[in-house]
C-alpha cells in the first residue's frame, strides 16, 4: 500500500508570553522557538514516523529554511521528490503567540503553499497512482479537487481532513471516502453543533449523505465519534494523558491513522492506533517535535 500526502508546508515562530499585545502595543515574551509545521507536512511526518511509506506532494520557498525543513522530512523517510522550490516566493510561516492559559492567535502568511497548482500535480502525477491520499484546506482548493480527482479515479481511498474549517462544495466532498474533522469543522460543514453523541451522529449522518462513506469525528480529550455509512456510530474513547499542548493533535491523529489504515489493520485498530499517537503528541510541545515514532506507540498501546 502506498500512502500520498497533497499538503501544506509550515515554518512556525511561536513565542510564548503572559498575555497578548492589543493593538498598538509592545510586550515581550518569554520563549521564542522556530518549529517545523504546516498541516500537510505534520501529517506526512506523522505517517513516516508511524511507519507508512508517505510519498509528499508540497511547495517551498527559496529561502534557507526550506532545505533545512525538506531535509527533516528526509530524515523521517518521506519521498521529496514531488516538494518543488518556487523562487520569489516564502516557505508558508505561522506566526503564533501562546499566553499563559495556553490559549493562542495564529496569523499565518501562506508563500509557496498558495503555488501549489493542478499542473505540479500532473508533473508528479506517479504520486496519485497511490492507494491512500491524504488532503488538507491549506493549499488552493483546486488543487485539492484536482488531486482527489486523479486518484480516485486510480482506485485510491480519499481521505480528507477538512482543516482549517472552511465550507466545501460537493465537487470535493463528493470524491471524498473518509473525512475527519474536529468539532468546530464538523459544525462548518454541517450546520449542527457537536454539543453531544447525538449531534455526532447527527453531523456525521449530513456527511454520509455527501456520498462519504466513513466520518470520525475527532472531538479532543474524549476521543473520536466514528461512523460508517449503514451502521451504527459509536464513541471510542482516547487515552488518558497529562496534555500540555495539543498542537497537532489532529494531524498526527490523520498520519498515524493512514499509516496504520496502510499496515492493513481494520478501522477500528486503526483508530485506537491514531489516538495513541495523538495523545502521546499531547504532552509534548510544538508541531512536528510532539509526533511520536513507532515504537512509542506500541509502548502505549501495550501499557493499556
Ligand atoms: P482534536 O483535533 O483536538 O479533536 O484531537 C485529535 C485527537 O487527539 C483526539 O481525537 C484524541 O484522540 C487526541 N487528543 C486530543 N487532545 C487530547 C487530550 N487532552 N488527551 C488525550 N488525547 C487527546
Amino acid at each position: 500500500m502506498t500512502l500520498t500526502v497533497v499538503g501544506s508546508i509550515n515554518i512556525d515562530h511561536v513565542i510564548r508570553l503572559a498575555q497578548f499585545p492589543r493593538p498598538g502595543e509592545t510586550l515581550t515574551g518569554s520563549d521564542y522557538q522556530i518549529v517545523p509545521g504546516g498541516k500537510g507536512a505534520n501529517q506526512a511526518v506523522a505517517a513516516a514516523r508511524a511507519g507508512a511509506q508517505t510519498h509528499f506532494i508540497a511547495c517551498v520557498g527559496d529561502d534557507a529554511l526550506a532545505k533545512t525543513l525538506v531535509e527533516g522530512f528526509v530524515a523521517d523517510g518521506i519521498d521529496t521528490q514531488a516538494i518543488e522550490s518556487i523562487s520569489g516566493v516564502n516557505t508558508g510561516v505561522a506566526l503564533i503567540q501562546v499566553n499563559n492559559e495556553g490559549e493562542n492567535t495564529i496569523s499565518l502568511a501562506a508563500g509557496a503553499n498558495a503555488r501549489l497548482t493542478p499542473e505540479q500535480l500532473q508533473r508528479h502525477s506517479g504520486g496519485l497512482a497511490c492507494e491512500q491520499l491524504l488532503l488538507q484546506l491549506e493549499i488552493p482548493l483546486e488543487t485539492n479537487i484536482a488531486a482527489a480527482a486523479q486518484a480516485k479515479a486510480q482506485g485510491a481511498r480519499v481521505v480528507l481532513n477538512p482543516a482549517p474549517a472552511q465550507t466545501l462544495p460537493d465537487t470535493l466532498l463528493s470524491l471524498v471516502d473518509m473525512i475527519t474533522p474536529n468539532e468546530t469543522e464538523a459544525e462548518r460543514l454541517t450546520g449542527i453543533r457537536v454539543k453531544d453523541d447525538a449531534a455526532a451522529a447527527q453531523a456525521a449522518a449530513a456527511l454520509h449523505a455527501k456520498g462519504i462513506n466513513t466520518v470520525i469525528i475527532t472531538l479532543g480529550a474524549r476521543g473520536v465519534w466514528l461512523s460508517e455509512q449503514g451502521k451504527p456510530g459509536q464513541l471510542i474513547a482516547g487515552f488518558k494523558v497529562n496534555a500540555i499542548d495539543t498542537t497537532a493533535a489532529g494531524d498526527t491523529f490523520n498520519g498515524a491513522l493512514l499509516a496504520a489504515l496502510q499496515q492493513q489493520q481494520p478501522l477500528m485498530a486503526a483508530v485506537r492506533f491514531a489516538q495513541a499517537a495523538a495523545a502521546l503528541s499531547v504532552t509534548r510541545h510544538g508541531a512536528q517535535t510532539s509526533i511520536p515514532y513507532l515504537a512509542d506507540i506500541q509502548a502505549l498501546l501495550d501499557a493499556n
